[in-house]
């Protein structure tokens, strides 16, 4: 057992009261009107601490305060807003240890999942410091005399930010660090199943906010459902609602979005596969496999779901993955050696054992796993089913550890089988032989957001564009160009001589004919 003092030396440090408030506008928390929310510690079913939540009026204030800082913070130039990006990202640091250890216990990360969270939120900060200098927009050749002609990026307005609970502090950095460079402030509703890891990033922020004096730009409103989520994706001041979680949500969100044509990022739910084939370096897809399947106690969006292996190397795989499995220590998180922790809730065990069940009746073969843990706390076995692809549970996403493992002939088939999905986030192959690599890369091949070779599906780097196809959603977080989604292009011409030419060659004289002459046609001296 971990030593509830110890908790509170951890709690104490990082500013989160035993009852604390889920609202702020950030240089200082404000209490909150709403009821109160319990945290629970998965681990162990008891309760970790409570949060006071923000009620409709909350809600509403925050806006304002969120949309009279939109004013100020768009006209602050972008290498200044990075300036307060990288003193987060150095308040971050100094409390990487206490911030993950948090995380391990609301969310059940093991401490260097943990830990590698709050790196993950630093590794943002640095590359949003970065990106602060470089919101470049391009300039084009006019086809128009003593014409320039450019697109520049313009700050948004405040973006309503919904995440999940099994990055409790990574999303917020993916979407806020970047917000923030580009001029909009952070509107962050979190997953009620982490309240504390949020109160805990918001106090991080909170003291490089009071230094600056910034009033409204990194705001929290944490609510005891998905209400407050459901009130964002309809509040027309929220120009962009970035919300990750759930299909089911994504859908929800994105029509309500749509219906007002506001812009909505949605990074949705996976059900990820991988291809072994017989040319497949087998000790290091084992490997990978073990990670992608049963790491983060299968809660990670890119989770491994599905295997396809090539049937003449099947069974002798399968038997390496079940001895594996049995050498996973399962246990409390915090705990050294320990793998897997526990699910996130009661709920999150039934949805497994249900899914177990589902797949017995519908022909599947538990080769290891498939129970619950005799132990307090919502502990599961990481659990291998072999499956066919008729089996209609192999096609849902049950966010527990259960890998469906089933057997292909020919590439087509496996890569069929594994678009066969209607999620598209993350994919992976294992083969040492470059024309299967290459045909599973090619328009033919996966048709998912991210497309691996010889590594996993999960653990994505923070510098490319994170997100899926199809049911995922089809929006891109973090690195690469994913900025973009986060402010307006605006396109400019000037120009600079004392004539009005125009496009396409099209004249226009004030008493005389119009007429159209070849854009292509020189123009006349
Ligand atoms: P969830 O959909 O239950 O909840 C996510 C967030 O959405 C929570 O804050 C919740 O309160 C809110 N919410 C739920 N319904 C809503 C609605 N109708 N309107 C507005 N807000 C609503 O998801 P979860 O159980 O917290 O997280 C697990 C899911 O998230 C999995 O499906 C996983 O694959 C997905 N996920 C996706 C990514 C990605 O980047 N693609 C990353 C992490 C998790």
């Amino acid at each position: 057992m971990i030593d509830r003092s110890l908790f509170d030396e951890v709690l104490d440090r990082l500013g989160v009261g035993e009852v604390c408030s889920g609202v702020s506008t950030g240089a200082a928390g404000r209490n909150a009107e709403g009821e109160a929310l319990v945290s629970i510690n998965p681990s162990t079913g008891e309760p970790l601490g409570t949060v006071t939540t923000a009620s409709v009026e909350d809600y509403d204030r925050i806006v304002e305060a969120s949309s009279r800082a939109f004013g100020e913070w768009r006209r602050t130039p972008p290498p200044a807003r990075g300036e307060i990006i990288r003193r987060i990202g150095l308040e971050l640091r100094a409390n990487k240890a206490d911030l993950g250890l948090l995380v391990t216990l609301e969310v059940g990360k093991t401490r260097s999942e943990g830990e590698g969270e709050v790196q993950e939120m630093i590794d943002m900060c640095d590359f949003a410091v970065g990106l602060s200098r470089q919101l470049y927009g391009l300039t084009m050749a006019s086809e128009r005399p003593q014409h320039r002609m450019f697109e520049q990026w313009h700050p948004l307005g405040p973006i309503g930010l919904i995440t999940p609970f099994n990055f409790p502090v990574a999303i917020w950095a993916w979407n806020a660090a970047i917000a923030a460079v580009c001029g909009d402030p952070v509107v962050w509703k979190p997953s009620p199943l982490a309240p504390l890891t949020a109160v805990a990033v918001q106090k991080i922020v909170e003291r490089v906010a009071a230094a600056s004096e910034l009033e409204g730009v990194f705001n929290l409103c944490i609510g005891r459902d998905a209400e407050l989520g459901r009130m964002m994706a309809k509040d027309g001041r929220l120009p962009l609602v970035s919300a990750t979680g759930s299909c089911e949500m994504g859908r929800s969100v994105g029509q309500t979005v749509a219906a007002r044509l506001g812009r909505s990022l949605l990074e949705l739910g996976g059900n990820n596969a991988a291809i072994v084939s017989e040319a497949a370096n087998l000790d290091l897809a084992l490997r990978a496999v073990v990670f992608a399947a049963a790491g983060t106690a299968g809660q990670r969006c890119t989770t491994l779901r599905r295997l396809f292996v090539h049937e003449s190397v099947a069974d002798a795989f399968v038997d390496r993955l079940r001895h594996a499995y049995e050498s996973i220590r399962i246990g409390d998180p915090w705990e050294e050696g320990v793998l897997v922790g526990p699910l996130i809730s009661e709920r999150a065990v039934e949805r497994m054992l249900s899914a177990v069940e589902k797949s017995r009746d519908q022909g599947g073969e538990i080769v290891s796993g498939g129970k619950r843990l005799d132990r307090a706390g919502f502990f599961v076995e990481p659990t291998i089913i072999r499956a066919t692809p008729e089996m209609s549970i192999v096609s849902e996403e049950t966010f527990a550890p259960i890998l469906y493992v089933m057997t292909y002939s020919s590439l087509e088939e496996a890569i069929d089988g594994q678009n066969s999905v209607s999620p598209g986030l993350s994919s992976a192959i294992f083969t040492d032989r470059v024309t299967e690599a290459e045909r599973f890369l090619s328009p033919e091949g996966s048709d998912c957001g991210i497309a691996n070779v010889n590594t996993g599906t999960s653990g994505a780097e923070i510098g490319g564009a994170f997100g899926g196809e199809k049911d995922t959603g089809g929006g891109r977080e973090a690195g690469s160009d994913a900025w973009k989604a986060y402010m307006r292009r605006q396109t400019c011409s000037v120009n600079y001589g004392d004539d009005l030419p125009l496009a396409q060659g099209v004249e226009f004289e004030v008493g005389g004919p119009t007429r159209v002459t070849s854009p292509t046609a020189p123009p006349t001296p």
